[in-house]
């Protein structure tokens, strides 16, 4: 490339600083000494043995949106053309870029970019292109606000922006959990990390093992309702949060969901707002039911109750209070969510699966494995049967409308996206008073509806607290036959500290409430106002401190000071 004598070569310009480029001051390109605006004018550029030559310049600083600028293009008029150059600008470990200084120190890395003006039509159109999520809009506003405010504030801003600008801004970002708490590390961890950790310490001799995924409609015959009276007055508390899950497992003889859900649809109207006959709905209870396998302590039909009575508790309160969050249809997918969201669970967590080469895993490729099990077979099951499809009568819009609620709130149970959740709810939900809601706001009735099924999934802590120690027993029993499955099939172990030997029961309990449990409890409670969501989950907390204090640790430490509320576990050593 060759200039007209008159204008600056390039070997005058490569890596000197700008001050020794220009003559002019530069404190014209910066306003107040902050930032760098755009400028176009005259500015006296220095020649070599020469005086300076005054030329018109444009100045236009580029920026990723809503950063600080990284590179200046200048565009010189030459005579018979145009002229451009890049120079960068300092990184801000050398000075704080965009800033007079920066401007001063920075040199032309003299990328001449195309002189014919075209390339400078296609930058302008670049940043001019309707490109901007409402992300980049939050980081645009915040860079002005920085353009006014103190070098402290300023500071401040930037740190928020660099936050901003991360991938993974609801992703889980664990309390710091105390070195000494192994169990709470290997419990917080194995729940909240996806299958990849685990993947390095897999074993060499993983056999492919199958879970009960075959569907067996045709094999199941709703098993018939008896209007036991018995059972009847217990149903009358269903809405109760104190409710007997337990005693309806031991009264229905394993068939919790059936009764309970027959009952939640009843007192819903889901009949009338699926606008489905009842047996259908009664055939699709016990079909899911027949789905969960009684074999699992902890992930069977009486856990899909229970999380479907907290759904029914929750709705009722949601209804109670005068803000109107619901309506039928959202409520009838909630409870089908709740009866739904773990059928078919094997027993076993995902990682688990993933470890073993599970054919879920191969399936989902280790993402959201049971998660994505339980919604598609809850749908396998449902459209596969005329006689049990609860949907069959919703015209196509309504059909798809709940497929998506249904799918999103099951896949929301996923544990590796908890904080995510939560925080998308606080940051919606979490001001002093609930905001007002219409039902335009649908994505923030997702993100309630999300957490109303979380919320409900893992509630047991807050629960009366012989239910609480009882469903604890239950994941324990289970996560113990994992880590002896593992063990024996010399898997990588995910749970090490889950060892019926060692383990200690309300460690991992106060491990899963103060990292778990406790923060997202409250923001529900603010959110939906139940307080004794609050309450048992405290006295639960010191219930566990005490057991912890008194070296009660195993599961038959815990069975000596509490016998098995309702049947005894299922499959306990
Ligand atoms: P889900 O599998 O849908 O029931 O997801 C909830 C997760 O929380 C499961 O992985 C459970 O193992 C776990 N969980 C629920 N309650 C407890 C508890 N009391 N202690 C430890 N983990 C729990
Ligand atoms: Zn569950």
């Amino acid at each position: 490339m060759s200039f007209p004598c008159t204008t600056p070569k390039q070997d005058e310009i490569i890596s000197k600083p700008l001050a020794d480029i220009f003559v002019s001051d530069l404190s014209t390109i910066s306003e107040q000494g902050k930032s760098i605006k755009e400028f176009d004018g005259i500015l006296t550029v220095r020649r070599k043995n020469q005086e300076g030559i005054p030329m018109h310049v444009r100045v236009v600083p580029v920026a990723c949106i809503g950063s600080a600028p990284t590179h200046l293009i200048f565009n010189f008029d030459i005579p018979g053309g145009q002229m451009d150059f890049i120079a960068t600008l300092p990184q801000p470990k050398e000075a704080p870029r965009g800033s007079l200084h920066s401007v001063r120190r920075c040199s032309f890395d003299v990328r001449s970019i195309a002189s014919d003006g075209l390339r400078r039509t296609s930058l302008a159109k670049l940043t001019s292109l309707p490109l901007e999520a409402p992300i980049t809009k939050i980081i645009n506003l915040l860079s002005q606000v920085q353009e006014n405010c103190s070098a402290d504030e300023a500071r401040l801003i930037d740190k928020v922006l660099e936050f901003l600008k991360r991938e993974g801004l609801y992703s889980p970002q664990m309390k710091e959990i105390r070195t000494d708490d192994p169990i709470a590390t290997d419990l917080i961890g194995a729940l909240l990390t996806g299958p990849s950790v685990y993947s390095s310490r897999r074993s060499s001799n993983d056999s492919i093992i199958r879970t009960g995924t075959s569907t067996r409609t045709a094999s199941i015959v709703p098993a018939k309702m008896k209007a036991n009276p018995i059972i009847m007055e217990l149903l009358e508390e269903s809405l109760s949060w104190d409710f007997d899950i337990f005693k309806l497992e031991e009264i229905t003889d394993y068939h919790p969901l059936l009764y309970l859900g027959m009952e939640m649809f009843r007192r819903f109207d889901v009949f009338a707002t699926l606008n489905i006959d009842e047996n259908v709905c009664k055939a699709w209870l016990a079909v899911i039911e027949a789905h969960y396998h009684k074999s699992n302590t902890y992930h069977n039909s009486t856990h899909a109750a229970d999380v479907m009575q907290a759904t029914g508790a929750f709705i009722t309160q949601l209804s109670n209070r005068d803000m109107m969050v619901m309506d039928r249809m959202e409520e009838a997918t909630a409870l089908i969510a709740a009866a739904a969201h773990d059928v078919d669970h094997p027993g076993r967590s995902s990682a688990f699966l993933c470890n073993s080469n599970n054919p879920l895993a191969i399936l989902y490729n280790d993402l959201t494995v049971l998660e994505s099990h339980h919604a598609a077979i809850t749908f396998k099951l449902t459209l596969g049967d005329d006689k049990i499809n609860i949907f069959k009568n919703l015209d196509k819009e309504t059909y798809k409308s709940a497929r998506s609620t249904i799918i999103d709130m099951i896949l929301a149970t996923e544990m590796t996206r908890h904080f995510e959740h939560l925080a998308k709810f606080v940051s919606v939900f979490g001001g002093e008073e609930p905001r007002e809601m219409s039902q335009s706001e649908e994505e923030t009735s997702i993100l309630m509806r999300r957490m109303l099924i979380k919320v409900a999934d893992v509630s047991n802590p807050a629960r009366p607290m012989q239910y609480c120690i009882e469903w604890a027993r239950r994941i324990a029993e289970e996560y113990f036959m994992q880590t002896d499955e593992e063990k024996q099939r010399h898997l990588p172990i995910v749970m090490p500290m889950f060892d019926r030997a060692t383990c200690s029961i309300p460690k991992s309990q106060i491990g899963f409430i103060e990292y778990i449990i406790q923060d997202m409890m409250h923001a529900w409670e603010s959110f939906i106002d139940m307080p004794q969501l609050i309450t048992y989950m405290q006295i639960n907390y010191s219930q566990w401190k005490k057991y912890d204090e008194q070296g009660v640790n195993t599961l038959a430490d815990i069975m000596a000071k509490q016998p098995p509320v309702g049947n005894k576990l299922t499959n306990s050593k």
